[in-house]
This record gives structure tokens, sequence and C-alpha cells, in this order.
């Protein structure tokens, strides 16, 4: 498995090209020219969208790639009616000066589900409390943690947006700690700031909980 990271737009939030067998796409943010030119040079059979969650930050230029490019998009079933029904309560368009819009969802993900990549899988866990259906995927061969903005190496994501919860977001992360201690995570990438390690989890924790 390869990890390309890309600054995917203005507002900072990190794209990740993951490419082992199919291409997928974790969070293509708001800056379709960069994924297009990570991906010109691929040889794409497959192409997968995902979504950590629902903020339009980390979704926005996602109808833009498919209409080019075409592809699948996932999401999980809590975060998928925002985008389905252009809900911007949630999806915080407005937020960053831009309209809503809606698609649709090609396969609604829960807890326990695999994304197979062929040469690798990634493993869907739900880690609510930045949004209802925040997820963080897990590539068990070499221990890397994709966990958009429910954790980054240095603190967690906002609760405070509609839908938001510290409870949840709490538990969460007390499941990214167990998840390090019995399969191990070596790596961290996360929706914003820098690649961080398995043991910045427990010291996050320890930081805001
Ligand atoms: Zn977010
Ligand atoms: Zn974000």
């Amino acid at each position: 498995m390869e990890v390309e990271c890309l600054m995917a737009g203005s507002a900072g939030s990190n794209c990740f090209v993951v490419t082992g067998g199919k291409v997928v796409v974790i969070d293509p943010g708001l800056n379709p020219r960069a994924v297009l030119d990570a991906t010109r040079e691929l040889h794409i059979v497959d192409l997968v969208f995902i979504n950590t969650h629902c903020h339009f930050d980390h979704c926005g230029c996602v109808p833009e790639l498919r209409r080019r490019l075409g592809g699948k998009y996932l999401i999980h079933e809590l975060d998928a009616p925002v985008v389905e029904r252009g809900l911007d309560e949630f999806m915080l368009a407005g937020l960053f000066g831009e309209e809503p819009f809606r698609m649709e969802v090609s396969r609604r993900l829960k807890e326990g589900d695999v994304v197979e990549l062929s040469e690798c899988r990634l493993e869907v866990l739900h880690t609510p409390g930045h949004t209802p259906g925040s997820i963080c995927l897990y590539e068990p061969e070499s221990k890397s943690l994709f966990t958009g903005d429910t954790l980054f190496s240095d603190g967690v994501g906002r609760t405070d947006f509609p839908g938001g919860s510290v409870e949840d977001l709490k538990r969460s992360l007390e499941k990214l700690i167990r998840l390090h201690e019995k399969r191990g995570v070596e790596k961290i990438y996360p929706g914003h700031g820098p690649v961080g390690s398995g043991d910045d989890i427990s010291e996050v924790y320890e930081m805001y909980f």
C-alpha cells in the first residue's frame, strides 16, 4: 500500500491517495486539481472516494471529481443523508462561502465494514463525536490509521458543530486506544495537520479528557 498526502484545499484539510490495487481517495477536500494531478499517472481500474465525515472541507470537490473520473462514493450511514439531501446545517458549505450539494452515495459504511483494495484492506471503525457518522479507517498490514477529524497528532476535532458530542468523542478515542493496544497503530493520517504515531492517541486523550 502506498499513501500520498495532498494538502487538499484552502481550509487545510488533508487528502490521502491510497493505492494498493484499487485507488482510494480519502477526504478529497476542496481542491479537485490536486486530486486530478495525483491520480493522472496512476493506472486506475477501480476508483473509490471515502469521506471520514460529511463536512464540506473534506467532501466539497467530490461531485466534480466523480463527474470527471467516475468512481464510487462511500460514507458512514449516519452522515450519508447529509450528502444525499444537501443538509447544510451539517455539511457546513456556507461556512466556506459555498453552496451545499446533493450527491448519491454508492455504499453506506458501518462499524466492522471492510473496503477491499485487493493488495490491502481498510477496516471501518465508527468513531462518532465530531459528527454522528465520523469514521476512522485502519489498514492492518501497514498498521495505518486514517482518523479524519476524530483525532489529530496534537488534538481532537471540534464537538460544537451540530451533531457533535464530547461524550461520544471520548468513547471513540477509548476505542482507538484499545485498537493500538491490541493490534498496533504505527502511523496516524489525520484530517488536518501533520502525520502522527499511535502513541499520540493516549497522549491526546490525557490532554483532553
Ligand atoms: Zn470536520
Ligand atoms: Zn476538517
